[in-house]
């Protein structure tokens, strides 16, 4: 047989989750001159784009527009998208590899790290990832409970996702109304008694780890005021040195905001965000009935590591919120995908920049790979994942030039998708995600909104007629 990589032998590729890392690797393959690849393009959802479309905040549409670049990639000849499909469930990894050269992982990361202290498993305490999902349609979490009756909710947790939940929670119907939020959720939230919502943070105002324009949005809110409490935005000194050491003026800008807040008077908007520094959650207390009624924090003060870093020590003074409604927002966690390596301690697919490690030998793993959230962690933009796809893809074409990649048995386009064709008869193409993102644009458009979703793998069956 010719050459791998030849119009007669093509590099066959299969990329595992159509999120930003998925595509930026595909991107990145067809990049390369006088090689001919193809990608399949695999996902457990009929739609695309990963958390572009399930995580991103719905009242932040602008950056869903990266998704005109996915689009392009998805135009290149020898690509191909295969909705509702998935790997572990629909077809295994020992399957994958006798159709396939190499194999690519960037299935993020779907789960949260929990947060250990008494009362964790109270009713009406929930991981951030949950309500994102559910108030961005997806299916999995469409069905999902969040009690809204409740007038106060903490979020524990600074980081732009607490941000989010936090600002969701704060829009009036009508801020919802433009955006491409869930029906179900718009309609929840515009029903919600929610007056009081407190994002805790453990650090102070120099460690927070949300964005200057998140911080500044809270300021813009159209129903809802903002505050700091003033002992807990002042620099302490620790804080005060590192970060005139730094002269980093983007941290000090958002100092400036967060302290400009603790000033704020109330303006008698209906609703109220308050910024906590400086406290941790110690329990949750619960009703008679296991619904979360109160939480403990005690407040912290900061010392330096022996590494340079501040880190929060709790001091012996504490305080209780009353709050009916919690969310934990202290970071994603990828799960095992059946057949794959896997580093339980970080929550990521055991691998050495992007090659994925064999955990007996510790040697690669001949033509698998990983990039994304999955690969690295929780961390960065969209964009970050761009760098980081085109480094395990650059490894794939180092590892095909050595003769290092798998020898398929059936490196067969048609072959493999007679097969899933056979496991899953509703799989989606990437025309079929097309004609989905016509329909949802349109619906949209007929009540004056961006996008309706389709919110169930059903409907979107139904809606395409398959
Ligand atoms: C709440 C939230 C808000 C965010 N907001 C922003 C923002 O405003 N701006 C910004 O730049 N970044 C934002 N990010 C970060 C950004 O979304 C991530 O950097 C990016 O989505 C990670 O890309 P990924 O491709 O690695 O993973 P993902 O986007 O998670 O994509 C993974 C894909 O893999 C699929 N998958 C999983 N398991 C399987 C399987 N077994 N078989 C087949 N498919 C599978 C999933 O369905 C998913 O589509 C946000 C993240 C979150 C969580």
């Amino acid at each position: 047989m010719s050459e791998v990589g030849t119009v007669e032998n093509p590099l066959r590729v299969a990329i595992i989750g159509a999120g930003p890392s998925g595509f930026y690797a595909t991107e990145h393959l067809f990049k390369q001159k006088g090689l001919t690849i193809e990608v399949d393009l695999y996902d457990r959802l009929p739609t695309p784009f990963g958390l572009v479309r399930n995580g991103v905040a719905p009242d932040h549409q602008k950056i869903k527009s990266v998704t005109a670049v996915f689009d392009r990639t998805a135009k290149k000849p020898g690509f191909r998208f295969f909705g509702n499909v998935e790997l572990g469930k629909d077809i295994t990894v020992e399957e994958m590899r006798q159709y396939y050269h190499a194999l690519i992982y960037t299935t993020g990361a779907q789960t949260d790290r929990p947060m250990n202290i008494p009362g964790a498993d109270l009713e009406g305490h929930h991981p951030a990832t949950e309500f994102v999902a559910w108030y961005n349609g997806h299916p999995d979490f469409r069905d999902y409970q969040f009690d809204l009756s409740q007038e106060r909710v903490a979020v524990v947790g600074i980081g732009n996702v607490a941000m989010d939940v936090a600002r969701i929670l704060c829009r009036t119907p009508e801020e919802l109304k433009q955006t491409d939020i869930a029906d179900y959720a718009l309609d929840a939230l515009s029903k919600s008694n929610v007056k009081e919502v407190y994002v805790l943070g453990r650090r102070g105002p120099a460690q927070a780890a949300f964005t200057t324009p998140e911080i500044k949005e809270f300021g813009e809110m159209e129903d809802a005021d903002v505050f700091t409490i003033p002992e807990e935005v002042e620099l302490d000194p620790l804080s005060e040195a590192s970060l005139s050491e730094s002269a980093d003026r983007g941290t000090q800008r958002k100092v400036e905001i967060i302290q400009s807040y603790a000033s704020n008077q109330p303006t008698g908007k209906s609703r109220k965000l308050i910024v906590r520094f400086l406290v941790s959650p110690t329990e949750l207390f619960g009703d008679e009935n296991g619904r979360v009624k109160a939480m403990k924090i005690v407040h912290n003060e900061l010392y330096k590591t022996d590494a340079g870093s501040l880190r929060p020590k709790a001091t012996d003074k504490t305080e209780v919120l009353d709050v009916g409604l919690v969310f934990r927002s202290i970071g994603y966690r990828g799960v095992p995908l059946p057949g794959v390596p896997f580093n339980d301690s970080w929550g990521v697919i055991l691998n050495e920049d992007g090659r994925v490690i064999n955990p007996d030998t510790k040697q690669p793993v001949p033509g698998e790979y990983t990039a994304g959230w999955i690969k690295r962690g929780p961390s960065g933009v969209i964009g970050t994942n761009k760098p980081d796809a085109v480094a395990s893809v650059d490894l794939l074409l180092t590892d095909l030039r050595d003769g290092n990649l798998i020898a398929p048995t059936t490196p067969d386009a048609a072959a493999i998708a007679a097969l899933i064709a056979a496991r899953q008869p509703h799989y989606f193409t990437y025309a079929d995600w097309q004609k989905l993102d016509e329909l949802e644009l349109a619906n949209g458009a007929a009540q004056g909104r961006p996008r309706l979703k389709f919110t169930s793998v059903a409907a979107m069956i139904a809606a395409l007629g398959k």
